[in-house]
């Protein structure tokens, strides 16, 4: 694969911006480079289009944990528990050294809620959802090694349990490199400013590069035959004053940081 560079950028945006994609992604945060990477597994001529950096949005600004989300399970939506902690295990065994374990320590005062049984129970559900079991109670004895310096007064003792922490640039770098290892093109410093239509259908997009090297001939048009919108609120306001919301793909394309479904087919794989 040729280097990844500002060098490669300038000779190949013409050339990639010449071709006809099966799928535009406007967007090179996480949900952008999972949609680009899991539509090149599927052998669609596809090319993202980030309008400054990858992960210049919230992709590089998040809390940075790879969380089920146990709030979920508190408030009984086991469903999307499931699938979150499925995704936090599978994350773990792809990229170990970029998803890492991490661990917490609940504290259990006299009289507070939840208390040890009730936290277990919680947990145990949350462990079995993911499928490994991974919680223990610490009596008093145990936690002041856990956590030095804690509050006493009152304390029973605490239960540790593990969710996962990443750095979500890299991560989005990751992606990114997968999807282009699989035949999939990303370019930065390009802006998305106009839908391209014909006879009412989209056809592609004008883009503008925000970092010519050269004097900028205007914006550049990329024809598709497919479009997501994954930059959540700029790329959609975009989209919306082209008049083009109706068009955009539905927002649960957007939510799932690694997975994307895809309603329709291009009809024109490459292989
Ligand atoms: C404070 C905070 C903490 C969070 N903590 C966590 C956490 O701990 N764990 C977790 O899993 N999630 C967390 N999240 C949620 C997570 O960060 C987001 O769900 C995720 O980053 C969204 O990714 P995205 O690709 O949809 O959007 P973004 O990362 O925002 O990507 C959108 C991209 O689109 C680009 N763009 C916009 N308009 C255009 C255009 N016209 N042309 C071309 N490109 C364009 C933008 O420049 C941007 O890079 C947190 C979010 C916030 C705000």
């Amino acid at each position: 694969m040729e280097p990844w560079n500002a060098t490669w950028r300038t000779r190949a945006l013409p050339e990639l911006a010449a071709r006809d994609w099966d799928l535009l992604v406007i967007g090179g945060g996480i949900c952008g480079a999972g949609i680009l990477r899991e539509a090149a597994r599927r052998g669609w001529r596809c090319l993202l289009l980030e309008q400054r950096d990858f992960a210049w949005g919230t992709s590089s600004r998040s809390s940075k944990m790879v969380h089920g989300g146990l709030r979920y399970v508190a408030k009984g939506q086991l469903g999307l528990t499931r699938d979150s902690v499925r995704e936090r295990q599978r994350l773990l065994g792809e990229a170990p050294g970029l998803v890492e374990p991490l661990s917490f320590v609940m504290p259990h005062y006299r009289g507070g809620f939840p208390g040890p049984k009730v936290f277990g129970g919680l947990l145990s559900l949350y462990d079995a959802l993911a499928g490994k079991r991974n919680h223990l109670f610490y009596p008093l004895q145990q936690l002041r090694y856990l956590a030095p310096g804690i509050r006493e007064d009152g304390l029973l003792g605490g239960t540790r349990f593990f969710d996962a922490v990443t750095d979500d640039a890299r991560l989005v770098q990751r992606v990114l490199g997968e999807a282009r290892a699989e035949g999939g093109e990303a370019l930065n410093g390009m802006r998305v400013v106009e839908l391209l239509r014909e006879a009412g259908r989209v056809v592609g997009v004008l883009a503008e590069d925000i970092e010519p090297r050269q004097p900028a001939p205007g914006p550049i048009a990329c024809a598709s035959r497919a479009l997501v919108a994954s930059a959540r609120c700029a790329a959609a306001t975009c989209c919306c004053r082209a008049g083009a919301c109706r068009w955009r793909m539905p927002s649960a394309l957007c939510t799932r940081p690694m997975g994307a479904r895809y309603s329709s087919s291009p009809g024109r794989a490459r292989r």
